[in-house]
């Protein structure tokens, strides 16, 4: 598909291509919708194999950020600005802080957080260039990483569907795999854990699958193994695509909720969940705790206050399924509406402000 296709397909409103020669930054920023306010988005930076793969990806998380925000109920749009380039090697500075300027000529119409490949202390040096920056460290009076309101969200997730389908939120006894224990995963295992579950997971990192084993003794199996695991629930907590046909076809769990991004390899995975008796949890309902965090922040609000609105997402994904049993869909095409409606009343309010003459 050309660009001006995808953007089509998705929605998405506009795409920003940058190059600044001085600090070889390369980037693309997909504003995907503002109807509910100004786009909220991740900076990732990732080795990209082509300018084509990319942008791509921009326009995709451009619009999950925009149904995560929706969903969680937030007067935000999505965005995402990604950078071409291996974070390990070439990140700096000053490729930052240009990335900053590019993002203040937007005039708040993007406004920036952390993704893979970048964390608090980047958008510390976005913070040097431009206001529209989130996530900042504590001592910039930022709520620091949203990971563990990202992980708190998810087992939010997990109880509404575990209540669903078993009848009680209770998660003592049952057993839930973990794909990925980076930043979220880790900090999920660990609730997990608290609340009494048999957390069994993997990473292609040694020393992450080294910690959780000894900090909150999970039982760890090979990445490819994840699949076949005897268990109630499976949290997909690394990469996205990974709910695809092979993998409905190997796994054992009734329940899947996790916090990767776009999970679902294609449009119809949703429905071979369902039809499989399988109780999806929507990426973007399950994983908007970190969005939730951030635009507290935005508004000066401390994290006391995300952990209760985070704790929220219990509801959401009980609206979800309830709607889906009530129009007989899959839960994603569920949220997929639930968005799609809010997006779509209040693009009506804005209509009616547009009457008004600007003459300059
Ligand atoms: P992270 O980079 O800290 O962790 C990802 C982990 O997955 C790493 O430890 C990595 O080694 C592991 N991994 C990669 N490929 C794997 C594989 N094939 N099998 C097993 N493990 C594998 O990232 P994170 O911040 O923990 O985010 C995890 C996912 O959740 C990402 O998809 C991210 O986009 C999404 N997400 C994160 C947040 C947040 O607040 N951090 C919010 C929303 C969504």
């Amino acid at each position: 598909m050309s660009i001006i296709e995808q953007m089509t397909d998705l929605e998405c409103e506009q795409l920003i291509i940058c190059y600044d020669k001085g600090t070889g930054l390369k980037t693309a920023i997909a504003i995907h919708d503002t109807t509910l306010g100004p786009a909220l988005g991740g900076v990732r930076m990732w080795s990209y194999t082509s300018e084509e793969e990319a942008v791509a990806d921009a326009i995709r998380l451009a619009r999950s950020m925009t149904y995560k925000a929706a969903i969680a109920g937030l007067n935000l749009g999505g965005g995402t600005a990604v950078i071409i380039g291996d974070p390990r090697k070439a990140k700096h500075e000053a490729m930052m802080r240009s990335l900053g300027r590019f993002v203040d000529s937007l005039c708040g119409r993007f406004i920036a957080t952390t993704d893979v490949g970048t964390a608090s202390e980047d958008m510390e040096c976005l913070r040097a260039e431009t206001r529209y920056v989130t996530g900042l460290p504590p001592y910039l009076g930022g709520s620091g990483d949203p990971s563990t309101s990202t992980a708190y969200g998810v087992l939010r997730a997990v109880e509404a569907c575990t209540k669903h389908v078993f009848g009680s939120g209770w998660l003592k006894s049952k057993v839930v795999a973990v794909q990925g224990l980076g930043k979220v995963g880790s900090a999920l295992a660990r609730l997990l854990r608290a609340e009494g579950a048999d957390v069994v997971a993997c990473d292609i990192i040694d020393e992450a699958t080294r910690g959780a084993s000894r900090q909150f003794g999970a039982t760890i199996v090979a990445p490819e193994e994840i699949y076949d695991v005897e268990c109630d629930i499976f949290c997909p907590c690394a990469l996205g695509g990974v709910i695809s046909r092979d993998s409905i076809a190997r796994l054992k769990a009734k329940i899947v909720a996790g916090s990767a991004n776009n999970q679902l390899a294609d449009p119809t995975c949703g429905k071979q969940l369902a039809d499989k008796g399988i109780m999806y949890a929507p990426d973007y309902v399950a994983n908007a705790g970190g969005a939730i965090q951030l635009a507290l922040e935005l508004t000066g609000h401390g994290l006391d206050g995300a952990k209760a609105k985070v704790a929220h997402i219990y509801d959401a994904m009980e609206a979800v399924i309830a709607r889906a049993e009530a129009e007989k869909i899959s839960t994603d095409q569920a949220a997929d509406r639930m968005v799609e409606e809010r997006i779509q009343s209040v693009r009506r309010v804005k209509n009616m402000k547009g009457t008004a003459f600007k003459p300059f």
